[in-house]
């Protein structure tokens, strides 16, 4: 919408009335110029009967949602009174009801009721006291009447003019709903609502209000603090994109070369196999040639043998045959001889070995070709990518903290505090177990002792998600539970020895574990409901923590640990490598205590020195700046810390009292 692009405030009254084509003035179903305009929890508007024609007619007057036809948003019908549910938009009326209307499009008021029947002019002014458009006659008889001389007329020329709009803004004039007969003038403050006189006397009577300009300067700079944070996510969103972008470049690049590198290595392992192919035929030629060689010697002998015996038993059976007894037995010595002589030669009886090739084949190489052992395996590495939010250029530390608010709990183990979605402080009393409420002013509203019937035995941390699921560990009942913003319990994980518990900007957990020396993380659903991710234990096989206890997220995504044992206050890495480490020393150089940490939107670390009595500032880069609050200061056994809606800081002591310290220079 347009709205969303201009600057707000003033200019963007003239600016809207100035621009009749805008669409920041069109209802986005009608495509016409609002009436009777209602805006939604996106802020999205329409015409109230343009968007009660849009609603799921079936089941009125029921809690169903449904979607903004601009951005589906999902929006929660009223349950009741369908149309009026919706709120005005306000602006955007304002708008409307001061733009210049064209000539001739609105009549003298004054004239209608005087001329009855008669010729009414055309109003070419409007009284922004009383909201009438009057002729310009009529105008100055306005001025003149005892009644309305102190009303301020603009003509509709003067209307449209930046310079008149806060003039016009001035004289707003919105009756209350509930008494009609009365303006909205003032703005109650734990009530966050315009309110007017009756309204203050009669439901409002001990609540703190404050006149509507002076309601303005408080709220402003609040919702223009919240702006700029949601700019910056803007502009991180914007860096992300861009940074995505580069990724899947990165990615492209990284699969052509791992592409070029495959088609390299099948390139070599071919030629690898083309030589030894080549090898081994050479290898079986040359063995074969050697055998043939053997085998030919062989025959070549017993073919010898062959021709010999033929030669000799041809003669021999000739003459015995064909020769008379006579000469047969004259030749009888040499016949007899030469038989013998043949007999008694030894032919070799045994042949060479039949020689028979054969392949021997790993089965392993063709297993490993085929599963990628051999040629390769396409693995991924990940890794870590961050677009961490720039922190706000922070303030300056005030030289003294000023100690705005101190309340008595009466909780003396308050191990453990956060603040709410709607501003409450939760303490967390480890023993009695308990959970106190109190209002951002420290009165008690409400105490809890069990959870949906469990009783709680030694809780320590707690942390909010902004949906206003709170997240509780108690280390009686090595438990995690997170809790609806009823406090009925949603959702009780067994873990051992929890302590401290921080979330995140991605909605992820950490919590500390101090037996068991590691920080587990969890990731948080809109449901508020847990999963485990990771631990934080090691790094490079050695132990970071002896005794976490406290945890804490700053807006980089880095995690800020207090360790007991090692006196050491650790930030790490979302992925847990370990970053800094900062010594806990008080202002006498004794070993302190971190028993409280936490970050403000600047990355300002804060360590609780539990007894040092002191609470240090340590710089993101785990430096030390200063001692904020001292025991001079009158701080005793500080314990958990949080930093509330305002930016400022709170501090739980031991002995039941609460304590909130402005830091920064305003
Ligand atoms: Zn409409
Ligand atoms: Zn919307
Ligand atoms: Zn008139
Ligand atoms: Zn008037
Ligand atoms: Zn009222
Ligand atoms: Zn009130």
């Amino acid at each position: 919408m347009a709205a969303s692009e201009s600057k707000g405030g003033i200019g963007a009254h003239a600016a809207a009335s100035a621009d009749e084509t805008s669409d920041f003035l069109k209802c986005p179903v009608c495509k016409r110029e609002y009436t009777d305009p209602v805006i939604l929890p996106c802020l999205h508007t329409y015409c109230r009967h343009c968007l009660a024609s849009t609603l799921p007619q079936g089941d009125l007057g029921r809690a169903l949602p449904f979607k903004c036809s601009v951005c589906k948003h999902e929006v929660i019908m009223p349950a009741d009174k369908v149309e009026e549910g919706f709120k005005r938009n306000y602006y955007v009326e304002g708008v409307l009801n001061n733009k210049s209307p064209a000539s001739g499009q609105r009549k003298c008021v004054v004239c209608e009721i005087v001329k009855k029947g008669g010729e009414v002019n055309d109003a070419s002014s409007k009284c922004i006291s009383c909201q009438d458009y009057l002729c310009s006659q009529c105008a100055v008889y306005h001025c003149a009447t005892k009644l309305t001389r102190d009303h301020k007329i603009l003509t509709f020329q003067q209307l449209g003019l930046a310079e008149y709009q806060k003039e016009i803004q001035a004289n707003q004039a919105i009756p209350c709903a509930t008494h009609t007969d009365q303006l909205l003038k003032y703005y109650c403050l734990p009530c966050q609502t315009p309110i007017c006189r009756d309204c203050k006397a009669l439901d409002h009577d001990d609540h703190k209000s404050l006149s509507l300009p002076a309601a303005f300067e408080v709220i402003k700079p609040k919702l223009l603090h919240k702006v700029e944070d949601l700019e910056r996510r803007h502009d991180n969103e914007n860096e992300k994109v861009a940074r995505l972008t580069e990724m899947a470049a990165e990615l492209e690049e990284s699969k052509k070369k791992i592409q070029a590198i495959i088609h390299q290595r099948a390139e070599g392992l071919r030629k690898i196999v083309l030589f030894r192919e080549n090898q081994l035929l050479e290898e079986i030629d040359n063995e074969a040639c050697k055998q043939q060689a053997i085998l030919a010697a062989s025959r070549d002998h017993h073919h010898g043998n062959h021709t010999l015996l033929a030669d000799v038993l041809q003669i021999i059976k000739n003459i015995l045959q064909q020769g008379s007894p006579l000469e047969v037995l004259l030749l009888k010595p040499e016949l007899s001889q030469r038989l013998d002589n043949l007999q008694d030669t030894s032919f070799d009886d045994s042949l060479p070995n039949q020689p028979q090739f054969k392949l021997k084949t790993s089965q392993e190489f063709e297993t490993n070709l085929k599963t990628g052992m051999a040629f390769g395996k396409v693995e991924i590495d990940w890794e870590e990518v961050q677009v961490p939010m720039q922190p706000p250029p922070s303030p300056k530390l005030q030289a003294k903290a000023e100690c705005i608010l101190e309340f008595d709990s009466g909780c003396n183990f308050q191990t453990g505090i956060s603040v709410s979605p709607d501003n409450e402080y939760v303490i967390v009393n480890e023993n009695p177990g308990k959970l106190c409420i109190f209002t951002s002013q420290g009165k008690l509203k409400k105490e809890i002792v069990d959870i949906s019937g469990t009783p709680l035995k030694n809780p320590i941390g707690i942390c909010h998600l902004p949906n206003g699921t709170t997240v509780v560990t108690d280390i009686g009942n090595n438990a995690v539970m997170s809790l609806t913003s009823q406090w009925e319990q949603q959702q009780s994980l067994d873990i051992h020895s929890p302590q401290g518990v921080a979330l995140n900007l991605n909605n992820h957990i950490a919590i500390a574990q101090h037996a068991e020396k590691c920080i587990s993380i969890f990731s948080v659903d809109t449901e508020g409901l847990l999963t485990k991710t990771a631990t934080i234990k090691e790094n490079k096989s050695r132990e970071i923590f002896a005794g976490p206890y406290s945890v804490a997220y700053m807006s980089t995504g880095d995690l800020v640990v207090g360790d007991l044992s090692q006196i050491q206050v650790h930030i790490l890495s979302y992925a847990g490598e370990p970053k800094h480490a900062y010594t806990v020393l008080g202002p006498d150089n004794n070993k302190g205590q971190p028993y409280g940490v936490c970050a403000d939107r600047y990355n300002n670390i804060f360590v609780a020195d539990h007894n040092n009595h002191c609470i240090h500032v340590v710089s993101a880069e785990g430096n030390f700046v200063k001692y904020l609050v001292t025991r001079d200061d009158d701080l005793r056994h500080p314990w958990a810390l949080a930093i509330n809606h305002d930016g400022d800081l709170v501090v739980t002591q031991e002995e039941g009292k609460v304590k909130v310290f402005r830091y920064l220079e305003k």
